[in-house]
């Protein structure tokens, strides 16, 4: 779904985390948030999640304003570094969660849950594993099931918050073609928070570069690449070049 964040200003306690920031997510597109610690991302994820109000402005799911809109009623997907897995359910039970607390009018049936939740564990290539616990599996896997888990409600768009923050580098990478690769078969919008600029650039179909709350650049990685607008960018990219 389309999701328009227009004007948005955000205070805590009077400090501005965000100001006057505007995006237009595209449907199926695959954004990702970057920039240092402090700049704003996990903020506005909050906001589109509706965990938080804006100050100022207004977020629209398709051509809804979603300011009235409970996080149940957006439909989001999170995946966060720290949001963990249910440690006593099965990691087939941690997948079905989501569609098992549902409203009984729009739960399917507990043969129909059982199903998706194992396709979902063969799309994140962990079939066989249905019966473990979350103490049973590695880091990686972790996150495949934290994944699977917010595909569950096929969300009206997908939130992650530097999913793989915890991971060690060699495992990142593999999460990070994985992530691209899982995202072209099923193709949610997705919104990725990373402060990592070589995650950002080879992931997403957009970068959106954050400073101070405020949006520095929007591109593909080519343009924040091969055109950064501003000194900050620059530099911030130029960081791992
Ligand atoms: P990032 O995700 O880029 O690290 P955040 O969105 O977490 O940035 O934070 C942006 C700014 O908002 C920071 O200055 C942070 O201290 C402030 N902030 C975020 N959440 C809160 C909160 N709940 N209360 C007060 N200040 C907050």
């Amino acid at each position: 779904m389309d999701v328009r964040v227009k004007d948005i200003r955000k205070e805590f306690s009077h400090l501005p985390a965000l100001e006057n920031l505007s995006l237009n997510i595209r449907s199926g597109e695959l954004i990702a948030l970057l920039g240092p610690s402090g700049s704003g991302k996990t903020t506005l994820l909050r906001l589109i999640a509706g965990l938080e109000s804006p100050t100022r402005g207004t977020i629209y799911f398709g051509e809804d304003d979603a300011s009235s809109k409970t996080v149940q009623e957006r439909n989001i997907g999170f995946v966060f570094q720290h949001y963990a897995l249910f440690r006593h359910m099965t990691v087939l039970d941690n997948v079905a969660f989501g569609l098992t607390i549902r409203p009984a009018a729009r739960r399917p049936a507990k043969a129909e849950i059982r199903r998706r939740a194992l396709d979902l564990l063969d799309l994140v290539q962990l079939s066989g594993l249905e019966k473990r616990y979350p103490a049973q599996l590695s880091g990686g896997q972790r996150q495949r099931v934290a994944l699977a888990r917010a595909m569950a409600v096929e969300p009206n768009v997908l939130l992650l918050d530097e999913p793989f923050g915890a991971l060690d580098a060699q495992v990142r990478k593999e999460l990070r073609r994985w992530l691209r690769e899982i995202h072209d078969r099923t193709g949610h919008t997705t919104v990725f928070v990373t402060h990592d600029q070589d995650e950002a650039l080879e992931l997403a179909d957009r970068v959106v570069v954050m400073s101070k709350g405020r949006i520095e650049q929007v591109g593909t990685p080519d343009e924040i690449y091969d055109e950064p607008n501003s000194p900050f960018v620059y530099g911030f990219i130029g960081q791992s070049n």
